[in-house]
Parts: C-alpha cells; structure tokens; sequence
C-alpha cells in the first residue's frame, strides 16, 4: 500500500474520500510520484451531485449582490495564498514559477468579474408594449452545472468556469485534472473561507468515470468542458444526447504570420514566449512562424537561434530558469517523438533540444527548445497539435498564401500578424477563419470582461468560455410579458394612485 499523501474529494464542505481506484501524481522536475489522487466512482459523482441539488434552492435566492461578495471575499484569499497556490501548481504541472503566478492572476481577474455578477444578470425591460402591458427578460440559473478541466492552466481554467456559475445562482462540480488537481481543491478550500456555503462548489477529483457520470446524470443541466479536441468532441455529444447544455473548447494549432516589414525584434521577442513558455503546453501557444518572403524567414531564424541559446531550462522552482519541465513521462515521449518525427519528413532541425540534461534532475522530463525550419503543410508536425516547446517555420510568398494555409487548418483557436502595415493588419484580422487575433501581440488571449474561444474544431458548442458569454451559458432567458389593465383612479379602495405620476 502506497504512503503517499492522498488528494481528496470535496463533497459537501468535507474533504472526503470515495472510489477504490487512484492514480499517481509526479513531479515533472524529478520524475517521482509525490502524492496520489483519488479516481471517484459513480456513487461519489452522485454524492457531489446530489450535494449540489441539496445546495441549490438557498443559493439560488440568496440576493445577487452577497453572492458577488464572496466573489470579492476569494480575490483578496487568492491574493493572500499566491505563493502557495503556485508552490502547488509548479509541483504538479512542472511550469516555472512566474508563469503559475501569471496564470493565477489571470484567474483572479475572472473571480473579480465574477463579483460583478448583479450587473451583469440586471435583464432588459420593455414598458407599454401593449395597453397596460409591460415585458422584460430575466436571466434565471440553470440548477446544477458542471466543468471538466485540462492539465495545462490547473488554477486558471477551473476559475473561467466556477465562480461565474455560482455568481448566476447555479451550483457547480468541478472535476480538474487528474494529473495535477491540488491548487483547484485548494482553491475550493478557500472559497469555503470566503463565505461559500457548503455544496455550492464541489470538488470530485476522477477520470473517464466521473466525466461520463456528469455528462449523463439528469440533474446536471449543463457542462464546461477544456481539453484536447478528440475529448471535447465527445463531451459535446455525450453531454447534449442527456439533453444538456455543452460547452467544450479543444485543442489548437495556432500560426503567427511575420510580414516583411515586421519589427524583427519585436516578433522574436514575443515568439519566444509564445512558442516556449510554459514549455509550449498552452492552447494559446504559438508553434508555427507563417514567415512571408525568405529573407523574413531567415532574420528571424538569426533572432530566434540567439535568443534559444540564452535559454535556462530547469526545474520550475528555481526563478533562474526559463523553461521547467513537460508534465509527464508519456507526454515528454509524445512531444519527442514528434522531434524524431518532423526529422524523418525532411524539415530541418535547426535547433534540437532532445539532448538536454539538467544536473540532480536527471528523472524529470526536460526537453530543450526546438527550432525547425521548412515545416510543410502536409507534414504531421504542421498538422498535429504538439504541446511542447517545439517552433516550426513554414516558408511562404505572400499574406494571402499564409491566410490559405491558416484557413485552411482543423483548428482555429488563436493567430496573430506582426507587420507595420495597418491595411494589412485589418485585412487579417477582418478575415481569417480564427476565433481570438493578435495584431503585434503573440497571445491575443481575451482579458476577464470579453470571451475566450475558438473557431472550428477548437471549440464545439456556441458560446465562448468566461466573460460574458459565460454569463449567458449559465443562466437561461425568462420572458415575461404581464398585463395590469387600469381605468384610472379607484375611490374608495387600499388601492390608489394618481394619474400624473
Ligand atoms: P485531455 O483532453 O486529456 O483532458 C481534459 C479533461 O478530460 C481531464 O479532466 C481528463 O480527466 C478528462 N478526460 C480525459 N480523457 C477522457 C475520456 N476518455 N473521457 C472523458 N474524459 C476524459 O486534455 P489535457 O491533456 O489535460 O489538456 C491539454 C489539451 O487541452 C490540449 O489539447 C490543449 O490545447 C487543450 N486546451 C484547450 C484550451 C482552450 O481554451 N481551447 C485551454 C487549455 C487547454
């Protein structure tokens, strides 16, 4: 029997156990399993769904504006336990330290757009649309809802979902990844703290069997899911055959065209965060350079090989370090396999960071930044969503020839255009087939108050992920048109008003 540390379920305010099964969670830096995470079976899914229904009818009429202050309440507790959140997230995902920091902020920013959930819920009124007939629109919570969460944002992407549902009125279970699930139950901790009453936010901690009973239990009326495409896929259609209301954002390909006339440094220096940080395991990473004309190519293949060779790649808890580790052993043999890959289909290696070795971490799961140049679009390393640090640039002769090749790709999560051209920068983002466009910015990825999400196969279902599309996915419209017909005055009863008001 294993001595690891266990990470619970929270089902009702309580950390509670549940389902015979449970996985190893490593750390990516040493290669060793830490902790082990529970895996709930059905009956614990339905004791957290059942938790939530319990949870529901109070929630629901408690007044919107307490609702909002336990959002604010959470701001100030993640703000307090920034440091030990991101102790969690770097133990269990590998990325280095600053960028768990750089992702909870980006949590925090939807917590405090959550609080300001009043406002948002406030509804339409139309006055006199008939004789004495006034209408207007509510927007009412759905009951209990769901989110199912991906390895890569362990803190920030449970905190698109939650906090907005519950802000609505809804209940919620979250169910995070299996691979590095402590800093969201953290954080459902801490929402406990900030005045949640116990069974609005439960925390089941799983794998397939918990997502299959969400998607099919009755009571659960809609569903968030964030992952790889093949998954959301199967969410989207599991949850809305059971009648539910589905959201699922997938997986990404996203391509940064670099114009002639770009500022060189300017798009080296963001390619580099946008291809390497977070060791690329980001949807909105950027692993593909659409470089117009073949001198743009070679300037920023000189730019990028200079900037590679400054890189410290470690574990994440040394602030020296630019790069920490992939997340597992499987995926670091994916991700180089794809290396071996992009070899054997004739791009060119320009830079192979297989060879890595980092001293006293000879387990963890390093790779070096990779550089290819001569990606093809028929090759599986232009196709494939790679997840790791590995940059390709595809060679092309004009910004229409680049906008084909985006269009015509699976995905269409993110892109961005670097050029000093603004009638070419508009014609871009006016036209390509892409949900969320950077102009000059590497990771256009949308602040707290606009939405976040793909086109095409990078999201199934309608609405974008948090903001306020999020307001809208949680809540289901009321329209109610009601009729006080009056002939004026009435003397001589409780009820009187005068006409002139
Ligand atoms: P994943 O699809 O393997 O897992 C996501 C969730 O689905 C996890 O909670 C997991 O337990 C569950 N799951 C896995 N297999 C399942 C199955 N067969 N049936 C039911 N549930 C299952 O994704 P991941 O590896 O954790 O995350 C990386 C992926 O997420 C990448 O493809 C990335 O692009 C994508 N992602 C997308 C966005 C976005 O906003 N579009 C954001 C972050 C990550």
């Amino acid at each position: 029997m294993s001595t690891l540390p266990t990470i619970p379920h929270l089902i009702n305010g309580e950390r509670v156990s549940g389902g015979s099964r449970t996985q190893d969670v490593f750390n990516p830096a040493t290669g060793h399993a830490e902790k082990r995470v529970l895996l709930a079976d059905k009956a614990t899914v339905e004791q957290a769904i059942a938790s939530a229904q319990a949870a529901y009818p109070a929630w629901r009429a408690t007044p919107p504006l307490k609702r909002a202050r336990v959002m604010s309440n959470l701001k100030v507790l993640l703000e307090q336990h920034a440091d030990e959140l991101c102790a969690l997230v770097t133990a269990e995902h590998g990325k280095v330290l600053a960028d768990a920091l750089g992702e909870l902020q980006r949590g925090i920013e939807n917590v405090e757009y959550a609080s300001y959930a009043p406002e948002l819920l406030k509804g339409e009124h139309s006055k006199n649309v008939g004789p004495a007939i006034d209408s207007w629109s509510e927007f009412q919570a759905l009951g209990v809802t769901a989110g199912i969460t991906p390895f890569n944002f362990p803190v920030m992407v449970p905190l698109w979902m939650w906090p907005m549902a519950v802000a609505c009125g809804n209940t919620f279970i979250l169910k995070p990844s299996e691979r590095d699930p402590s800093s969201a139950l953290r954080v459902a901790e801490l929402a406990l703290q900030a005045g949640l009453p116990p069974g609005v936010l439960n925390v089941v901690q799983g794998d397939k069997e918990s997502v299959d009973t969400l998607l099919t239990d009755p009571r659960v009326k809609a569903v968030s899911f964030v992952g790889s495409t093949p998954i959301a896929e199967y969410v989207y259609a599991t949850g809305c055959a059971a009648g539910k209301r589905v959201q699922a954002l997938g997986g990404a390909k996203n391509h940064a065209v670099v114009m002639p006339d770009a500022d060189v440094a300017n798009a080296v220096s963001a390619m580099m965060g946008a291809a390497y940080g977070s060791c690329g395991e980001r949807c909105m990473a950027v692993p593909l350079i659409v470089a117009v004309g073949d001198a743009t190519a070679d300037a920023m293949i000189a730019g990028l090989k200079a900037e590679i060779a400054k890189m410290k790649v470690g574990p994440g808890t040394d602030a020296s370090n630019d790069m920490g580790p992939l997340v597992s052993k499987p995926h670091f043999e994916k991700v180089k396999g794809y290396v071996n890959q992009g070899v054997m289909e004739g791009a060119t290696l320009l830079v192979d960071g297989r060879g890595v070795k980092v001293p006293g971490h000879e387990d963890g799961y390093f790779l070096g930044p990779c550089l290819f140049d001569n990606v093809k679009p028929g090759m599986v390393i232009y196709q494939e969503e790679i997840f790791g640090p590995v940059l390709g640039i595809v060679r092309v002769q004009t910004l229409q020839e680049a906008m084909d090749l985006i269009d015509a790709h699976e995905y269409g999560n993110g892109t961005c255009i670097f050029t000093r051209d603004g009638e070419a920068a508009r014609y871009f983002s006016d036209n390509i087939l892409v949900g969320m466009v950077g102009v000059n910015v590497p990771l256009p990825v949308p602040v707290a108050y606009h939405s976040f999400g793909g086109w095409k196969r990078s999201l199934f279902g309608d609405l974008h992920a948090y903001g306020p599309d999020a307001v809208r996915f949680y809540t289901k419209r009321k329209t109610i048109t009601q009729r006080w017909p009056s002939a004026g005055v009435r003397e001589g009863t409780v009820f009187s008003f005068s006409s002139n008001r």
